[in-house]
Order: C-alpha cells, then sequence, then structure tokens
C-alpha cells in the first residue's frame, strides 16, 4: 500500500498512524569543517553550504565568471562559455557604480581578478601568474541622488574608489536629466534641438503636452522636485529607476568606444524586480530587464549583470572581508514631499520598498527565496519586437493598445452621470479626443499606471509640470508616429479606392 498502512488492519478499528517510509536518508553534513575543501574550518554558513574563507571567495568567483564570460565571448561552443577567459575587446567597459554592495563588491572582483588593464601600462607578466587584461580601459559612473533623498553625497567616496584602482570616474546627478548641456559636457555633441519646454499635465487621465518656451527661472533641481510632487508617492521610486536608466545608458551611447555597461544588480535586487515588476504591470518587457545580456537599442553596446547569481548579503560579505564601505540603503521610498496617502506595514509607501522588505523578511526563514523566483524569472521569454515602438519614459519596447487594456481592468475617473452629451468613454478614458497632442498614448502599460496613479490636485498652479528633455524628445517623435498612423487610417479608404481602379 503506498500509504503505508500495515496490511490487514480491520477496517472500523482506529489506525495506527504510520509515516511514509523516507525514500533517501537525509545526508547529515558537518558544518563544523568546510564542505569544499573539506579540512579547513567554517568561516561562513550560507544556503549553498558552510565555506572557509578561501573557498567562500572561490564559490563566489566561479558564479561571478559564469554570469561575465557567455556575453564576452559570443558564438563560443557552450561547454567551453565559463572555461576560458574572452579576449581582449574592442571598446572600454563603464561600470555603474552605485556605493551598495553588489556594485562595490562586482568592481573588486574585477580588479582583483586582473580583467581591467592596469592604468600604469604595465605589461602582464604570464610568468608571475598574471592573466591577459579583458578591457584596456574602464570608467566608473556614479548617479548622486543626495538632491532628492537628502541623504549625504557620496560622489567624492566613489571618485576615491575608482582613482585608487586606476579607473576613470564619471559623476553624475539625478537632476542632471533637465540639463541641456549634459551630451555635449559627456563630450558627445548635441543631437537635437532643446525639447525642454515640453510640459504636461498630470491632473487628466489622457496626460495632455503642450509645448512651452523654457523659463530659465527655475533650476533643474526644482524641476526634478515638482515633477517628483506632482506624482503620488508611489511612483516616485519607479520615475528614479527610469532617470538612472536613461542617464546610465545616455553616459554608455555617448563616451567614447564603450562596448560593455556593467551593472552590479544582484540576485535579490533581481528577485524584487520579478515581484514588483509584474504587480506594476511591467510583465512584457520584464525578460528584457533580467536578462544579463541586453544591446541597447540603436548601438552595439551590450549591458550586462554579471553578479546575478550572487546574493546581496553574500556582496555584503565579500566587501566585508576585503574592507570596502558600502552604503545598501537608496532612500527612494522618502523622497518627495508626504501626502495623504497612508503607508503600508513597515512604512513601505511603494510596492518597490514593500516588495523588498516582503523578499527580505521571508528569506530568513526560506533561504531559497531569492533563488526560487529568479528561476521563475529566468524562464520569461519575451514575446514581442525589439524594433518595434518605444516608450519615451522607460524607454523599454512598448505592447500596442496599452490605454485599451487599463480601460478594461481599471476606472480611472467618473463620468457625469447627469450629462447625456460628451466625447465617448471607456471605463473614464476619453477615446473620442484627439490623441495628438496626449502623452498616455505613447506610454508603455507600467509607465501609464505610474504615471496616471494620482490624478490629484498635488500640482499647483495650471497643474502643468515640466518632463525631463529626454522623454520630450521622444514624445514628439512618438506623436508623429501616431499622427501618421491616424492619417493613414483616415484615408484608408481612398488608397484602397485608388488600388482598385
Ligand atoms: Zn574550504
Ligand atoms: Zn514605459
Amino acid at each position: 500500500m503506498s500509504c503505508g498502512n500495515p496490511e490487514g488492519a480491520v477496517e472500523g478499528e482506529e489506525k495506527e498512524e504510520v509515516l511514509m517510509p523516507t525514500s533517501r536518508p537525509v545526508r547529515r553534513v558537518d558544518k563544523a569543517i568546510c564542505n569544499r575543501c573539506k579540512k579547513a574550518k567554517t568561516s561562513f554558513i550560507f544556503r549553498q553550504g558552510a565555506y572557509c574563507s578561501p573557498c567562500y571567495e572561490i564559490s563566489l568567483r566561479s558564479r561571478f565568471i559564469r554570469q561575465l564570460h557567455p556575453p564576452l565571448r559570443p558564438g563560443a561552443v557552450k561547454s567551453t562559455l565559463t572555461l576560458y577567459r574572452p579576449v581582449v575587446q574592442s571598446g572600454q567597459a563603464l561600470i555603474a557604480v552605485s556605493g551598495g554592495a553588489g556594485s562595490v563588491a562586482m568592481l573588486d572582483m574585477l580588479m582583483s581578478r586582473g580583467y581591467i588593464s592596469r592604468s600604469d601600462g604595465a605589461a602582464t607578466n604570464r610568468t608571475k601568474g598574471q592573466k591577459e587584461a579583458v578591457w584596456d580601459k574602464a570608467t566608473v559612473v556614479y548617479v548622486e541622488f543626495a538632491s532628492v533623498t537628502g541623504r549625504d553625497e557620496r560622489t567624492e567616496d566613489i571618485r576615491k574608489l575608482s582613482e585608487d584602482r586606476g579607473l576613470g570616474f564619471i559623476g553624475l546627478k539625478v537632476e542632471d536629466v533637465y540639463d541641456a548641456g549634459l551630451v555635449s559636457w559627456l563630450g558627445g555633441s548635441e543631437r537635437n534641438a532643446d525639447t525642454s519646454g515640453v510640459k504636461v499635465n498630470f491632473q487628466q487621465p489622457n496626460l495632455p503636452v503642450s509645448q512651452e518656451p523654457t523659463t530659465s527661472n527655475t533650476t533643474p533641481v526644482e524641476r526634478l522636485q515638482s515633477l517628483l510632487a506632482s506624482l503620488p508617492p508611489a511612483s516616485r521610486p519607479s520615475l528614479l529607476s527610469h532617470i538612472l536608466d536613461h542617464l546610465l545608458t545616455l553616459a554608455a551611447l555617448t563616451l567614447p568606444n564603450v562596448s560593455q555597461l556593467l551593472l552590479g544588480e544582484t540576485a535579490t535586487r533581481l528577485a524584487q524586480r520579478v515581484i514588483s515588476g509584474t504587480a506594476l504591470g511591467r510583465g512584457w518587457t520584464l525578460p528584457l530587464e533580467l536578462s544579463n545580456s541586453f544591446t541597447l537599442p540603436d548601438s552595439q553596446i551590450v549591458r550586462m549583470k554579471p553578479m546575478k547569481e550572487i546574493s546581496v548579503k553574500e556582496a555584503a560579505l565579500w566587501c566585508r572581508i576585503h574592507g570596502l564601505e558600502t552604503v545598501n540603503y537608496r532612500g527612494w521610498d522618502d523622497v518627495g514631499p508626504k501626502g495623504k496617502e497612508g503607508r503600508a506595514k513597515g512604512g513601505a509607501a511603494s510596492l518597490e520598498a514593500l516588495t523588498e522588505q516582503f523578499i527580505a523578511g521571508l528569506s530568513t526563514t526560506h533561504p531559497s527565496t531569492v533563488s526560487t523566483i529568479n528561476r521563475t524569472g529566468d524562464k520569461l521569454v519575451f514575446p514581442g519586437d525589439t524594433s518595434g515602438p518605444i516608450c519615451p519614459l522607460c524607454e523599454m519596447p512598448t505592447e500596442p493598445d496599452a490605454m485599451r487594456w487599463k480601460a478594461r481592468t481599471a476606472l480611472t475617473s467618473l463620468t457625469d452621470p447627469h450629462s447625456s452629451l460628451g466625447s465617448p468613454t471607456i471605463a473614464g478614458i476619453h477615446t473620442g479626443d484627439s490623441t495628438h497632442d496626449n502623452f498616455a498614448p505613447t506610454l508603455c502599460y507600467a509607465c501609464l499606471t505610474t504615471l496616471s496613479g494620482g490624478a490629484t490636485d498635488r500640482t499647483t498652479g495650471d497643474g502643468m509640470v515640466n518632463l525631463p528633455p529626454w522623454v520630450g524628445q521622444r514624445v514628439s517623435t512618438s506623436q508623429r508616429m501616431v499622427a501618421r498612423e491616424q492619417m493613414r487610417e483616415e484615408i484608408a479608404d481612398f488608397l484602397l479606392a485608388t488600388e482598385e481602379e
């Protein structure tokens, strides 16, 4: 009997509970001795096992190169992908360092294993066990958020960290998104006209935009702060994350000869991205965001996440062993003025913060939480086409008809029950209006949700807020495409009639 009850038991009699026999004996592991070398005393116990200090570093490094090597050796045989060191890359590496454990540990691992050439130009001495560098040059890029989070500035700390290792350093500020001279400061040439005068009204569900001449009486910080203040607190971390992505991408595209952009996103951060991204409606592009190797649109630059298999705790321990100082709290949840909105359990204002707390809490009792979520995330496949339309805010491919989809799932405003006139609506979104001067039809579903999450009276005056210039630029392009599509639809009958004649 499969249930394990003894044969011949008389029906009706109280049966003795019999446990299912275990098919495999539980393997007892002595956690006092390192599981890897079986000799040294254990220093750290993790989910994967107990390690002495040298074996712990080997374990972390092997997981690091498992993610680092394959994108640098495209076309190599799969079994040899991680075994051999990649050849010297044609361009330089741009390393994004936030000062958190993930990026600082990544930088240290790259430097300690000689992936980047020494700045003094010393030749590699193979007889001394030195390995050929993979990049001849690398630059560290750091984005400072102090002006909006109110926390201490860390630009000088990261500059010192980089320059001590002989790397170039670029320090950006979050408000630089409003700086018209940023591209030329980074060494590029201005490609487009000034579009810093595009304003949007968050109070309307269609998010109407208008072109206005730039007013020079506000500083970039003031513009960014008023943009953040006009959004509900739950949407602000999303916006900051898009600004960070944009600044890093812009630096990669503008700085000379960049071939790879390296991000220190840990397994923990990626697991948070899976959960919060799904909850925020970002599921469609999630596979691209999680991928270790993503080619930036309109370029040959590959964005990589080599820390993908290492948790933030493991990275923090690496930094501690090597005496590296890190700051892991971003403070994005406390940005902007506090509204009347209630905060969730634990004081979280956004889904990102709530997910962070949830995963950290669950990991204490279920240590496999992060790897289980990431294994699920790795199975996702992007169903669309990366060459299609791009969302102006997150700069990722957008799924068509996000407005219609949102109208089916959410009630964004109520129509006046006493009025029988007016344009037709689908659950509050006006569909009869022209979409020429609206921001909403150009956005992806997740960004539409982020920006229209709270169309309340937070803004002052006319309710118009300056959009960051990159968004304004893309809105103009998207609107031109939407207008062209609409024109084609309008004249479609005539075109067919001409063909038939
Ligand atoms: Zn060991
Ligand atoms: Zn978007």
